[in-house]
């Protein structure tokens, strides 16, 4: 097999995968089929980037499992016109997707490295609508709220207030919570006129969410 067939081979497999898991809508699959996780995963583990599997990136985190990435997007029912909040920018992957399917996105990470290294690669892909943000995502983004949409990709004990204030009536936020480091929920917040309702989606398991900056 030549190395052009191998590639479109895994290529169908990780669709194929990601359908098996339950992601079933056509525009979040449409845009995991555009954005190629390739350039997101780096060094030695690139051969592995089209496994169903989450894996290690700099400064010790990790770009989250394509299923999870999808069945997350499909959560957040994402709309051309929405401003998007994801707080946990890691590979950039999430957000290149996010991109894909709203009018604009603003991803927070507190290691500068990663944000810088997103960048490069958002830049590398036309992706001109993302702003990667350096900055504890705790807090949010008061100058770009409220947003339609927030997503969170490390786990929190609790929704981050700041977040469940930035989130616009009508909006929606899905996110992973929980005590323990081995296993979080995975939840969705629906912020209606009434107040917040909380829907449990399924068992994931994230990075933490932690204070403040991080070394490099
Ligand atoms: N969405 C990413 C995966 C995220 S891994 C992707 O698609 O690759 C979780 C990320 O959350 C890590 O990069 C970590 O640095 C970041 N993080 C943890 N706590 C944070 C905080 N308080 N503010 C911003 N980012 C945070």
């Amino acid at each position: 097999m030549s190395e052009d067939t191998d590639l479109a081979t895994r290529k169908m497999q990780f669709l194929y995968a990601l359908r098996s898991k339950g992601v079933t809508d056509k525009r979040v699959l449409g845009a995991m089929e555009e954005i190629d996780r390739g350039p997101f995963v780096r060094g030695l583990f690139s051969e592995r980037a089209y496994e169903d599997m989450p894996l290690p990136i700099a400064c010790g985190q990790t770009i989250s499992q394509p299923s999870v990435v999808g069945l997350m997007t499909q959560a957040l029912n994402v709309t051309p016109r929405d401003k998007v909040l994801e707080i946990g920018t890691g590979s950039g992957y999430q957000a290149a997707i996010l991109a894909k399917l709203a009018r604009r996105v603003y991803t927070i990470d507190r290691h500068r490295r990663l944000v810088h290294e997103a960048r490069a690669i958002f830049e590398e892909l036309n992706l001109h609508t993302i702003t990667a943000i350096t900055g504890d995502g705790s807090f949010g983004l008061q100058d770009q709220a409220p947003f339609d949409r927030i997503i969170v990709t490390a786990a929190a004990e609790d929704p981050p207030g700041p977040l469940l204030g930035q989130l616009k009536e009508g909006g929606i936020m899905v996110l992973p919570v929980g005590q323990s480091d081995a296993v979080q929920s995975l939840i969705r917040v629906h912020k209606t006129a009434n107040g917040l309702e909380y829907d449990e989606l399924r068992d994931v398991r994230f990075v933490p969410l932690l204070e403040g900056l991080g070394k490099d």
